[in-house]
Order: structure tokens, then sequence, then C-alpha cells
């Protein structure tokens, strides 16, 4: 964690979940609003046909809600497709983008990812970026150059706290019972503060980084006691509310222990 960043837990649903899951967001609302006293930020991100309707359940509690992928145009012909102004329609104030699954299943570069920050920035959503190497980009002890490139291109000029949050997910730690080890983590979010200092001036000391790839409650301790792990992107785990209030609450006792 960063003394005097509010940490910041999201959960992304994927492609899962349906009306019915709907009755778990509303305890999670509950249970945030009534636990967890402003000390972390919780956003969800279901898919795109909840996104009305999740934000509907959880007005009145600071749980917030976020889409996971956007267009990067406002409108036009691109069946399918949403953009980043349809979502801020819905009331989400979060966006994912470069997502590894969007980034390999359907061939987002790092300057398609651009346009999508770009498309948050203008809806006035707050962009979630995703950056992470591949298994066999780690193994060849790529991690330092995938990153600084994905953050140069992935992230256009003018970044600041209230606009942008960075995801490190090493797409290889992603569903799988796999995490990089504490000291990898701890050099590797020191790398991506540096980068951002070093781009965005006092910005990116307060740009928020996440960590994401197999959290669980029980790991999620360790992973948020890093230097700048300043929360966690929770896949599989945040479809069971009870392991995603664990991790929210594992972060909170780091928060009131701590600082
Ligand atoms: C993710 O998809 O962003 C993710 C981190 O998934 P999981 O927690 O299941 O590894």
């Amino acid at each position: 964690m960063t003394p005097d960043l509010k940490p910041l837990i999201v959960g992304n649903w994927k492609m899962n979940g349906d009306r019915d899951q709907l009755d778990q967001l509303a305890i999670l609302a509950h249970r945030i609003s009534h636990e967890f006293q402003q000390s972390v930020d919780v956003v969800v991100c279901p898919p795109a046909t909840l996104l009305y309707v999740a934000k509907t359940i959880s007005e009145g509690s600071p749980l917030m809600v976020g889409a996971q992928d956007c267009h990067n145009e406002a409108t036009g012909a691109h069946t399918g497709d949403i953009s980043a102004e349809m979502i801020a329609d819905c009331l989400a104030e979060f966006c994912i983008v470069g997502h590894s699954e969007r980034r390999n299943n359907h061939r987002e570069t790092n300057s398609h990812v651009a346009g999508k920050v770009k498309a948050c920035w203008r809806a006035g959503l707050a962009s979630i970026v995703c950056i992470g190497e591949t298994k066999a980009q780690y193994d060849a002890c790529e991690v330092d150059m995938i990153i600084t490139k994905q953050i140069t291109d992935s992230i256009p000029e003018g970044a600041t706290e209230k606009d942008t949050i960075i995801a490190y997910e090493p797409f290889w730690a992603i569903g799988s019972t796999k995490i990089p080890s504490l000291k990898s983590l701890k050099e590797i979010h020191a790398l991506i503060r540096d980068i951002l200092v070093r781009r965005f001036g006092d910005h990116g000391l307060r740009i928020r980084i996440l960590y994401g790839g197999s959290v669980r409650p029980e790991n999620a301790t360790e992973l948020l006691s890093i230097q700048n792990v300043n929360g966690a992107l929770v896949g599989g785990a945040s479809l069971q509310t009870a392991d995603f209030l664990a991790i929210c609450q594992s972060c909170q006792s780091l928060v009131r222990n701590h600082y």
C-alpha cells in the first residue's frame, strides 16, 4: 500500500452474471455501506447488460459500478459495441480497458487501448488500464520493457489520479493459482510508479496501481501489503460475495492497522 492513497478493490465479473446475481450485489452494497466507512473504494464491473440496474441497486451505497470495455468512438456503425458515453449514461463511473482477454481475444493493441482511455476521459469515466506480460515474456526477463512500452503507448498525455488507474495483471496469473513472487511484484510496482512519476509528475505519485491475477481471500493481505500496490483487480473471486468481501476486509484491516 501507499500512505495517503485510498485503496481500491475492483471486481470484474467478466461474462458472468444475470439478474439473479443482483441479489448478491444488493448484499454487497449493504455490507459496504455498513462496514467500510469510506476507508476502501469498492467497484463492481458486471456485464454491460446489468450496468444500469446494478447502479440503481447500489444507489445510496458507496459501492461504485464500472464497465469492462468500451469503444473509442461516441456513436456510429459499430454493431455490438458500447461507447463510453453509453456507459456514463448508465451512471457508471469506471471502465476497464486493455484487459488481457481483450488484448488476446480481440487483438487490441496499445494504440487501441489509448483510444479507449481517451474515450473514457471524454465521457467522464475513470479508466482502469490493464497492463501485464505473457509467461514467455516473464521467462525471458522482458517484464520491464513490456510494462514500460504498455504504459507509454496505452496511456495518453495528461493522465491524473482522477481519471486513471493502472492494473498490473501478469497474463499468466489471471484465472490461475499462480502469482509472481512478492519480491518481483514489489519491483514491478516500483517500476510502474517511477514511469508514472516521470510521465505525469505529482499526478504519477497519486495514480493508484492495482495488482490483478488470482487474488483470493487467502493471499489478499500479503499482496495488498506490498509497497505501491494500491488495491486489487479481482476476477474469479469477485463472483462469490463472501470471498470478495473478505478481500475488501483484508484491505480495510491493513488501512486501519498501518495508516
Ligand atoms: C482478471 O480477470 O482481471 C483477474 C484478475 O482474474 P482472476 O482474479 O480470476 O485471476
